[in-house]
């Protein structure tokens, strides 16, 4: 499938689908590896190539606000444009094309496969790299009533994301640090762009939730999480929810330890103390979880690891005990 994001150089191609704008030469594939120039052209080397599927709940994606309760259509190919050192799913993420023999799978029959599903998520590796087929997968699934959402890092150029938009309802976007040289060092990208990134999917009207995996010495110092959150709180507002994620040893950093619960807790002070109205840990069984209200701390939603125990939410998104308006998507 002929890429949709290039410009044709000489002979080579730079691809302009995410930031890192790789140009490539005839024969060459980008720091993704999954789109190669081909005489010139780019191609995208895993439309409809599908190294996993499963049926999850939305509440692993993480997102605790939208549609709660229900089950996505997950999937992803291979590839990624980040090289983190922590990646849970390095096995697929860092792969080639070639290393799975994998039979096609049509966006229409993508779609055939979620339905009884709430929607596709679009997960499990980076979705701008394979953004052609979810592209398609997207808008077909929105002709059948199916939602979708991106898990994603980010890292994708504005006018793909602008192109999508139209189809994307929901993204859980990590956030990995709110340092520079953490991005650098740990995932081989820069971080502005991230941010400018989480910034156009508010502006774009979709709904937005975003992850912070906490690695202990490396991305867990208070003064830097309160830098992050006060950015969250002026530029997503202060309605976004906020995933504080256990770091747990894995790839190339099976050295560091697991983040201690005490660490989370403090992360989450921090970011209420900033005036975040949804905080939740993730990874690690705990209160943190849960959906309380905002205003007045009653418990709305009661989670237990992926899964929703009780939900007390009124039909008009309100706190069943003081009324304040409440900020989910169902
Ligand atoms: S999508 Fe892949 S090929 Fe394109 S710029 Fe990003 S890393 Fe490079």
């Amino acid at each position: 499938m002929e890429a949709l994001f290039y410009r044709k150089l000489n002979g080579k191609v730079k691809c302009t689908l995410c930031p890192r704008g790789c140009v490539i030469a005839e024969g060459k594939r980008g720091f993704c590896r999954v789109r190669e120039n081909r005489e010139g052209k780019l191609f995208s080397l895993v439309y409809g190539r599908p190294v996993s599927i499963a049926i999850d709940p939305i509440e692993k994606k993480p997102l605790f606000h939208f549609y709660p309760g229900t089950d996505f259509l997950s999937y992803s190919t291979v590839g990624c444009n980040f090289a983190c050192k922590f990646c849970q799913n390095w096995e697929i993420s860092q792969a080639s094309p070639e290393d799975f023999n994998v039979p096609y799978v049509s966006p229409e029959r993508m779609v055939e496969l979620a339905r009884g599903t709430r929607g596709i998520a679009h997960t499990y590796t980076e979705p701008t790299v394979f953004y052609e087929y979810a592209y398609d997968i997207s808008k077909l699934a929105h002709e059948v009533g199916l939602v979708n959402v991106f898990v994603t890092n980010g890292f994708t150029n504005p006018r793909p994301l602008r192109k999508i938009s139209k189809f994307l309802d929901g993204a859980n976007i990590d956030l990995k640090a709110f340092d520079e040289d953490f991005y650098l060092k740990v995932v081989s990208a820069p971080l502005k762009p991230v941010l400018k990134s989480i910034k156009l999917y508010k502006k774009l009207g979709i709904w937005v939730e975003l992850t912070n995996l906490i690695i202990p010495g490396l991305n867990d110092d208070p003064d830097m999480i309160r830098e992050m959150v006060k950015w969250i709180k002026k530029n997503v507002g202060s309605e976004t929810p906020l995933h504080f994620s256990r770091f747990y040893p894995h790839y190339k950093m099976g050295d560091k330890p697991i983040t201690p619960v005490e660490t989370l807790e403090r992360a989450r002070e921090i970011a209420k103390e900033e005036g975040l109205k949804y905080v939740y840990l993730g990874n690690v069984p705990h209160e943190g979880e849960n959906t309380y209200c905002w205003k007045c701390g009653e418990l709305l939603v009661e989670r237990r690891g992926f899964y929703v125990l009780r939900n007390v939410l009124t039909h008009e998104k309100r706190c069943p005990k003081c009324g304040a308006k409440q900020y989910f998507v169902f």
